[in-house]
């Protein structure tokens, strides 16, 4: 617990845990009180069981924002022409193949359907993602420069969305700079 950065409030930092003591579980829980500082301030953590930090709270809106677009921007590709249609020329190219197997190695190898079983692509099938736009076009040996910049404003946005926001000296115990 310590003061707040006007110093009229306070900010408290508990860590908890469930009341079973065999549980390795446990979060951080960070408290501003504080009228003034509570309209200016926010706290950011990447995991509730880091120790959160204390932030601007314009920063956490940007951030926010910056997630919004990035989704905003992969709704628009899926519903591109051009991307409808690299979707389609993929299955096409997989269609060449004889077996979900040789399907499913086309795809693996070429960078796409990453992390995907073999055993799950043969339940799911696999689903052209905007994230893969880049290797998709490489095995179709095609060039498309929107789906291309639209892919680099998608890639663009998500970094925006994963900067973490600046930390606020406060000197309290549990909060990280
Ligand atoms: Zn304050």
């Amino acid at each position: 617990m310590g003061p707040c950065p006007c110093k009229g409030g306070t900010i408290t930092v508990e860590r908890c845990s469930p009341d079973h003591p065999w549980a390795k579980r446990f979060w951080f829980r960070s408290t501003l009180v504080c009228k003034d500082c509570e309209e200016e301030y926010g706290f950011f953590s990447s995991a509730p069981d880091k120790p959160a930090r204390l932030v601007l709270k314009i920063e956490l809106k940007k951030r926010e924002e910056s997630s919004q677009n990035w989704h905003m921007k992969l709704r628009e590709i899926e519903s591109s022409q051009a991307f409808k249609e690299l979707s389609e020329k993929l299955d096409a190219r997989l269609g060449q193949e004889r077996s979900a197997a040789a399907r499913h190695r086309v795809l693996v190898h070429a960078g796409l359907a990453t992390g995907m079983s073999l055993l799950r692509y043969r339940k799911q099938g696999h689903r052209l993602r905007t994230g893969e736009i880049e290797p998709a076009l490489k095995l179709l040996g095609i060039q498309s420069t929107e789906l291309e910049s639209k892919a680099l404003q998608a890639k663009r946005l998500w970094n925006l969305s994963e900067l973490v926001p600046g930390g606020i000296e406060t000197g309290i115990h549990g909060l990280e700079m």
